[in-house]
């Protein structure tokens, strides 16, 4: 299995990714949590992501870029993995082809999560995720449900941030809808179900 996850902030392609991996045990590289990481780190990458990332843009594509490359190249990857937040645009689908084709190997199917915008702003608003696990619950979960951790919102789930976002989705990400369907990738899943119905839907389009 080697997956792009696309759809909106929102969406739900962190959840779907979770459960795939525990079921599965393929590689979860998720850009954004790897950003967050960084952030909270302090490092030199953090620094310049940042302000990008609280402004709701997207960071540089060579920054991204440079991100995935070693989680891809990692052992934990060669049986397979889930992109997730990665790529954004078209610059970086590009790329990935091309460094994939470098290393013999390629996608085998872009799966979207399809939720409308009215939906995402009201959860992202309300999503609250989890500081130890990373789960993403809701501002009703007083701590984790999995792992008993703290919930906290994220710095960029504030309203006006989050209209950026999807603003930014729609001019720079949607289109990586067409650049799959055009190599014959694409697999879609209605998004806006509940989380266990959303996941039978992913298994039955991956055919798993
Ligand atoms: P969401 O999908 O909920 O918006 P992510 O956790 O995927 O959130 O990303 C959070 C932020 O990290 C984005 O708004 C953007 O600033 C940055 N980011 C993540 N992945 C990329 C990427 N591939 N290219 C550029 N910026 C990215
Ligand atoms: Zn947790």
């Amino acid at each position: 299995m080697n997956l792009v996850l696309l759809g909106a902030p929102g969406a739900g392609k962190g959840t779907v990714a979770q459960e795939l991996v525990a079921e599965f045990g393929v590689a979860h590289i998720s850009t954004g949590d790897l950003l967050r990481a960084a952030v909270k780190g302090g490092t030199e990458l953090g620094i310049q992501a940042k302000k990008y990332m609280d402004a709701g843009e997207l960071v540089p594509d060579q920054l991204a870029i440079d991100l995935v490359k070693e989680p891809l190249a990692a052992d934990d990857a060669q049986q397979g993995f889930i992109l997730d937040g990665f790529p954004r645009n078209t610059a970086q689908a590009v790329t990935l082809d091309s460094e994939l084709s470098a290393m013999g190997r390629e996608i085998d199917c872009a799966l979207l999560v399809d939720v409308a915008p009215e939906v995402i702003i009201d959860r992202l608003s309300s999503r609250r995720t989890c500081r130890a696990c990373g789960y993403t619950g809701t501002a009703a979960d007083a701590t984790c449900p999995k792992c008993a951790g703290e919930m906290y919102q994220r710095d960029d789930d504030n309203e006006a941030t989050v209209r950026n976002r999807l603003d930014v989705y729609e001019k720079s990400t949607s289109p990586l809808v067409d650049y799959y369907r055009g190599q014959g990738l694409l697999k879609s899943v209605n998004g806006d179900q509940a989380r266990e119905t959303v996941y039978g839907g992913v298994k039955e389009a991956l055919g798993l």
